[in-house]
């Protein structure tokens, strides 16, 4: 089929330059379409819930820059946020009245927070999270399931999903044998294999991280009984269990996916939303753990940007909407009437494929198992989904262009945009396309 790129021709000049600039012409790889092949897209602007590119095509976007814009692009509230601090000052390496109220929304929000502290990222949250589990707890080993991703940090680097996933790639060059030996990498929703490994291990683990509601391998929900199996073993092996809510943390639910699934980590890290599309992360849980961290406690971890006052604006805009104005049960709503349509579309076109779904992330999987775990969604039909993919860009729907990555519904999608999505799946499933 027709990649249509005579349409993007400015969009394809761009990204050739890029090339000659950056290595594989992008600052992070997962923008770099190595799961569907071709040229990216270069984009110019973003509105509610559409994106348009350099060529003056727009796109309904169900990326929401990887998960960070679930008010959709350009809220007024976050814009008018941004511009006041921006008169105001941008960075000051100094205390701000911001910054707690930040850290109030946060706590206020997510049941097991009780102290929180700021960073720039997802991945220094989670490199943060775990040395902390190391410094309180006095061991060394951490567990990590495949196919979860928590950012770039070397140890958690093993087994990685997102973009390592789609480049088939987990074990990076670089991460060391020494710094991999301490990660303990299992299966997702496998709670025999969690059991023998506390069995054999059970005084050397510092800590267990996972995603709550993974999206880093797809869309791949929990079992009940592995998060109470995860609860259970890390409380009675006296290990911490970190859950990884960069992307699930007020995405899932206001409280996150804890507050939903009702489970009560020792840490929790956040990222993406918190920030409202600037760059952020956030630790935090126990208070007794988290006065570990320096200076109250000997843990080293700093920041020179850390609590930065646009990110904390744009976060504490985007919080208290998202507090004030729940779009939660519309978003339930908005999201299973996509993942129905959706279905129904590969169902129609005689495709083989499941549909996982937690509030407004999902996964269409090119695969009729329910994906359970990296072993089932690494036998995905990569190949179909990628025809999917540029069969949707033909038809202005900017759907995450790997299977290993989840879609996101925004508050700014309208019942409209759903229906205009689910007529593009049945067209660019349709087997006369
Ligand atoms: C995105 C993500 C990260 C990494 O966050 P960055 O801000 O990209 O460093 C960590 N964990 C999860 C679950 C994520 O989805």
């Amino acid at each position: 089929m027709t990649l249509g790129n005579s349409t993007r021709s400015r969009s394809a000049a761009v990204f050739a330059e890029a090339l000659r600039l950056m290595p594989g012409g992008v600052n992070s790889p997962a923008r770099a379409f190595g799961g569907v092949g071709g040229t990216p897209i270069v984009f110019e602007r973003g509105q509610g819930a559409r994106l348009y590119d350099i060529d003056g095509n727009s796109y309904l976007d169900y990326i929401g820059s990887w998960g960070p814009m679930i008010l959709g692009h350009g809220h007024p509230k976050v814009l008018e946020a941004l511009h006041r601090q921006v008169d105001l000052g941008v960075s000051f390496g100094a205390p701000t009245e911001a910054e707690n109220e930040l850290a109030e929304l946060i706590i206020n929000a997510v049941p097991s927070m009780e102290k929180v502290r700021l960073v720039s990222s997802g991945t220094e949250a989670t490199m943060s999270a775990i040395r902390l589990a190391r410094g309180f707890t006095g061991r060394e080993m951490i567990v990590k399931f495949a196919g979860n991703y928590h950012g770039h940090v070397d140890s958690l680097l093993v087994a990685a999903g997102s973009s390592a996933a789609t480049l088939g790639a987990p074990n990076s060059p670089g991460v060391t044998v020494g710094t991999a030996k301490d990660t303990l990498v299992l299966q997702y929703n496998d709670v025999p294999g969690l059991e023998a490994a506390f069995a054999a291990h059970g005084t050397k683990i510092a800590g267990v991280i996972f995603e709550p509601v993974v999206g880093n391998m797809g869309c791949v929900i929990p079992t009940e009984a592995f998060l109470l199996a995860l609860r259970n073993l890390t409380r009675a092996h006296g290990a911490l269990l970190i859950c990884d809510e960069v992307m699930t943390g007020f995405r899932v639910a206001y409280g996150g996916a804890q507050s939903r699934f009702d489970i009560l980590p020792d840490l929790t890290t956040l990222g993406k939303i918190v920030g409202g599309g600037l760059p952020i992360g956030a630790y935090g849980g126990r208070a007794d753990i988290m006065d570990h961290v320096l200076p109250a406690g000997k843990v080293f971890q700093a920041g020179t940007l850390s609590g930065n006052p646009l990110a904390t604006a744009a976060g504490i805009a985007t919080l208290k909407s998202l507090r004030d104005e729940p779009p939660y049960e519309r978003l339930e709503r908005l999201s299973e009437r996509l993942a129905e349509g959706l279905s129904h579309a590969a169902a129609t076109a005689e495709v083989p494929h499941t549909v996982a779904r937690v509030g407004s992330m999902m996964t269409l999987f090119f695969n009729p198992a329910p994906v359970t775990d990296w072993s089932v969604a690494s036998r995905c039909d990569t190949q179909r989904f990628a025809e999917f993919f540029w069969g949707l860009i033909e038809r202005r729907v900017y759907f995450p262009c790997s299977q290993y990555e989840a879609l996101f519904v925004s508050a700014a999608h309208t019942e409209a945009d759903i229906e205009e999505t689910i007529a593009a799946a049945h067209a660019a499933l349709s087997l006369d396309d």
